[in-house]
C-alpha cells in the first residue's frame, strides 16, 4: 500500500452498539446497549465521572494533576483502590514482567549530606567505613554476575553530594555505563547532583537512567535533610531529563511523614512534564546511629497504597518494590505486583542493607508466573516500555464518532510484549473495546478480531465490573461460516484464515484489506460505489436456502437491533419444526453501513464487504438500508415485525448473562466439539487449509 493511501478503519469508523467501549465521556449509546451485564451495579450514572472513576478509564498519562485529585485517588477505600491499579496495570504493562534490577555501591560512606536515613552519612555515627570509588573491573565483574542471575538492569550508586571536580570518577563512570551496555544491561547511575553537561556526557556514554529521589513532600522534606534542597533536587532530575535519560525517582515511606506527605510526593513527581520512567518505593531501613534508627517500620498498608495511588496517576511508570522490601512476605510482594509495582532490586546486598536473592526471586517469579522484563523495554518517554513506544508511534487515533459521542481510542500495545519469545509481528495498531479487541493489519496481511479473556474485562465509569457479551464467540462462528460459503461467490470479501480458540478467547482471522470505508467518501464518490453494492447485494438475494442461518451451523445471532428495549442480546436456534415457513430465505449481511464496505480509493472500486457476524439466509426484508447513510445501524421501525418472526421459528439457546457465561465456558470449545453439543460443528476450530498459528496474546 503506498504510504499516503489511508489505512483501512474496517470495524471501528462508525459505532453500534455491539461496538461498545468503556469511554472516558458516557455516550447514549453505551446507556442503550442491550447486552452487556454489569455485576453491582449499572455501567452508567446520572453524575459525573469522579477523578477516581476517570484515572481507572485513562488511556493516556496526565500531568495536570491537583493534589485534591491525587488525594481522592489516595484515600480510596484500599481494596478499591489496589483492584483499580491493577486493572490499569494490566492495560499499560504485561502484568507478569517484572524488572529485575541490581544496585551496586561504587563509592561507601563518608557523604557530606546529613538525610537523616541514610547510612553513608559522614554527618551520623553508624560505624560505616568511607571507602574510595571501587575499579571498573570490580563493578563491571558484579554486573556479569547480576546478568547471569537474571537481572537486566545494573544500577550505581555512590555516596556524595555532587559531581562538582570530580572528573576522573566521572571518566571511570562513563566506563562502567559502557561495560554494562556492552553486557546487554540497561544501566542506572545515582551519583547525587548533576548539572547537564555530566548529564550529557552520561548519557553520550550510554546511560539508561538516572536515579535521583525527591524522597518525600516538599512540606516534610526539611525534617529530613537540611543540605539540599528540594528544588536543586528537581533540578537534577531536570538536567537528566533535557539530557534525555529516562527519571527514576520515588520516595521512602516511614520517615515519620503523614498521608498528606505521600499525596505531596506522588504530587511532585505526577506533575513532572513527563513522568518518571521509574518510581521507587522505599520503606525505611531503620540504621542505628542514623536519627531514624529508632522508627517504627512502616506498615504495609501504607506501601500497598502508595504503589496502587502511583499506578492510578502514573499509570505509564514503572514502580519499583525498592528499600524494605526483605520485611514484606511472599504473598504481600504479590499484592504489590498485582496492585502495580513491575519492578524489584534483587541480588545480594542493596548499597548497604540487605536485599531479597536471585535464588529467592526466581522461586517466587516461577511459582506465581512472573518473568523478568527484557533489557531495553523501558525509555525515556513517560516511562513507556519500548514496544509500547513503537506502538504508540504507529498508532493512529481512531475517532468513533455519531451524533452523541467522539473520542479517540488509543489502547495500544503490540502483541511482541504479551510473550518472551514471540514470533515477529508488525501492525498497524489494537484497540480494546468492551467485549472485543482488534488487532489492525499484522504484518501487512492480517486481520482479528477476538473475544476478551476475563483478565482483559473492563470496568465501568463507577468501577464496575462490565462483562462482556458472551455471545460475540457465536457470531465469530457465523461470520466464519459465512465467509466459507461466499467464498465459492463474487461477492468481495475478507478471506477467512482460520476461527479458534487460544487461552480463553476465541479468535477470527481474516485476510487484511487495504482501502478506506464508503462513509469517509464524498457523496459523488458514494454514489459511484452504491452502484456497485447494489449489483453485490441483488447477488446475495439470488442465493436461497430453506434454512434459516448459515447452511452447517445450528444458530442464529440476530442484529442487535432485535433486541434494543426487549432482552438481552442472545443466540437463537431455528426450531426442530418450520413446516409453514413460507418466506423465501436469501442471503442478508444485516448490519451492511457503509463502514463495512471498504472500497479502493483511486477506483472506488468494493474491495471487500466485511463484518459479517449478524449475516445468514433470512426474508429479503432483514436486509436495512443502511450503507443509505452514514452512522451505526439504528433502527428501522421494523423491530416487532423482527422479533415476532424470531419468537414463531427460533427458540433462545444464549443470553449474556454471567450464569450462561459461567455454564458455557466451563468446558473448552473443542471439547463441545466432540461432544457433538449445541455448538456449531462446522465451524468451531477450523483453520482452513492449515492449522492456524497461536497467537501470543
Ligand atoms: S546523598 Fe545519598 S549517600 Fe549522601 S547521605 Fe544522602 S542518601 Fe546518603
Amino acid at each position: 500500500m503506498p504510504p499516503s493511501m489511508p489505512r483501512v478503519r474496517i470495524p471501528l469508523s462508525l459505532p453500534h452498539t455491539s461496538r461498545a467501549v468503556v469511554p472516558s465521556a458516557r455516550p447514549q449509546w453505551l446507556a442503550q446497549r442491550a447486552y452487556g451485564t454489569v455485576v453491582d451495579g449499572p455501567v452508567t450514572q446520572s453524575k459525573p465521572a469522579t477523578t477516581f472513576e476517570k484515572a481507572l478509564t485513562a488511556t493516556a498519562p496526565r500531568h495536570n494533576w491537583t493534589k485534591e485529585e491525587i488525594k481522592e485517588i489516595y484515600d480510596t477505600p484500599l481494596m478499591r483502590l489496589a483492584h483499580a491499579a491493577g486493572a490499569v496495570h494490566q492495560k499499560f504493562h504485561d502484568p507478569a514482567e517484572i524488572q529485575m534490577c541490581t544496585l551496586i555501591n561504587i563509592k561507601t560512606g563518608g557523604c557530606s549530606e546529613d538525610c537523616s536515613y541514610c547510612s553513608q552519612s559522614s554527618k551520623h555515627d553508624t560505624g560505616l567505613k568511607a571507602t574510595k570509588m571501587i575499579q571498573v573491573g570490580t563493578v563491571l565483574a558484579a554486573a556479569r554476575v547480576a546478568k547471569e542471575n537474571g537481572s537486566t538492569r545494573f544500577c550505581m550508586g555512590a555516596a556524595w553530594r555532587d559531581m562538582r571536580g570530580r572528573k576522573t570518577n566521572l571518566k571511570n563512570i562513563k566506563e562502567m555505563v559502557k561495560g554494562v551496555k556492552d553486557l546487554g544491561m540497561e544501566s542506572c547511575v545515582t551519583l547525587g547532583m548533576i548539572d547537564l553537561e555530566q548529564a550529557k556526557e552520561l548519557k553520550d556514554a550510554g546511560l539508561t537512567a538516572y536515579n535521583h529521589n525527591v524522597d518525600t513532600s516538599r512540606e516534610f522534606y526539611p525534617s529530613v535533610i537540611s543540605t539540599r534542597t528540594y528544588d536543586e533536587r528537581l533540578q537534577t532530575i531536570a538536567n537528566a531529563n533535557e539530557a534525555g535519560l529516562s527519571v527514576c525517582t520515588g520516595g521512602i515511606l516511614g520517615l515519620g511523614e503523614e498521608a498528606k506527605d505521600h499525596v505531596g510526593l506522588l504530587f511532585t513527581v505526577a506533575t513532572m512534564p513527563t513522568h518518571p520512567e521509574s518510581f521507587p518505593v522505599n520503606t525505611l531501613v531503620p540504621i542505628k546511629g542514623t536519627p531514624l534508627g529508632d522508627r517504627e517500620q512502616s506498615p504495609f498498608d501504607i506501601t500497598l497504597r502508595t504503589i496502587a495511588a502511583a499506578r492510578l496517576i502514573m499509570p505509564k511508570t514503572i514502580i519499583r518494590l525498592a528499600a524494605g522490601r526483605t520485611i514484606l512476605s511472599e504473598e504481600q510482594q504479590v499484592l504489590c505486583f498485582m496492585a502495580g509495582a513491575n519492578a524489584v532490586f534483587t541480588g545480594e546486598k542493596m548499597l548497604t542493607t540487605a536485599c531479597n536473592g536471585w535464588e529467592e526471586d526466581n522461586r517466587i517469579f516461577a511459582k506465581w508466573g512472573l518473568r523478568p522484563m527484557q533489557s531495553f523495554q523501558t525509555g525515556k518517554e513517560e516511562g513507556a516500555s519500548a514496544p509500547m513506544r513503537e506502538g504508540a508511534e504507529k498508532k493512529s487515533q481512531i475517532e468513533l464518532s455519531s451524533s452523541h459521542v467522539s473520542f479517540p481510542l488509543n489502547l495500544f500495545k503490540p502483541l511482541a510484549i504479551m510473550d518472551s519469545n514471540p514470533p515477529e509481528v508488525n501492525y498497524d495498531y489494537e484497540a480494546t473495546l468492551a467485549d472485543r479487541k482488534y488487532f489492525f493489519n499484522i504484518n501487512d496481511t492480517t486481520f482479528i478480531k477476538r473475544t476478551l479473556r476475563r483478565s482483559e474485562w473492563m470496568y465501568g465509569l463507577t468501577g464496575n465490573l462490565v462483562v462482556p457479551s458472551t455471545t460475540l464467540r457465536y457470531r465469530l462462528e457465523n461470520e466464519a461460516a459465512c465467509l466459507k460459503y461466499l467464498v465459492s461467490t463474487s461477492i468481495p470479501i475478507a478471506n477467512l484464515l482460520g476461527i479458534f480458540q487460544d487461552d480463553g478467547a476465541v479468535y477470527l482471522m481474516t485476510k487484511h484489506i487495504d482501502g478506506v470505508s464508503m462513509c469517509h467518501l464524498e457523496p459523488e464518490q458514494k454514489s459511484i460505489v452504491k452502484k456497485e453494492l447494489e449489483g453485490y447485494l441483488n447477488i446475495l438475494k439470488s442465493l436461497r436456502s430453506t434454512t434459516p442461518g448459515i447452511p452447517g451451523t445450528k444458530f442464529i445471532c440476530p442484529h442487535y437491533r432485535f433486541f434494543r428495549g426487549w432482552r438481552e442480546m442472545s443466540v437463537w436456534k431455528v426450531k426442530d419444526n418450520i413446516e409453514g415457513m413460507t418466506d423465501e430465505l436469501v442471503f442478508c449481511h444485516n448490519d451492511l453501513g457503509q463502514h463495512n464496505v471498504i472500497v479502493d480509493p483511486n477506483t472506488l472500486k468494493i474491495k471487500a464487504i466485511v463484518d459479517w457476524e449478524f449475516s445468514g439466509f433470512f426474508p429479503s426484508w432483514f436486509e436495512a438500508a443502511f450503507w443509505e447513510k452514514p452512522g451505526p445501524a439504528n433502527d428501522v421501525g421494523d423491530e416487532d415485525r423482527l422479533r415476532e418472526w424470531l419468537v414463531k421459528w427460533c427458540d433462545e439457546v444464549e443470553t449474556t448473562w454471567p450464569s450462561a457465561w459461567l455454564t458455557q465456558m466451563k468446558k473448552p470449545i473443542d471439547e463441545e466439539k466432540e461432544e457433538e453439543s449445541s455448538v456449531s460443528t462446522d465451524v468451531v476450530m477450523t483453520g482452513l487449509t492449515s492449522p492456524p498459528p497461536t497467537p501470543t496474546t
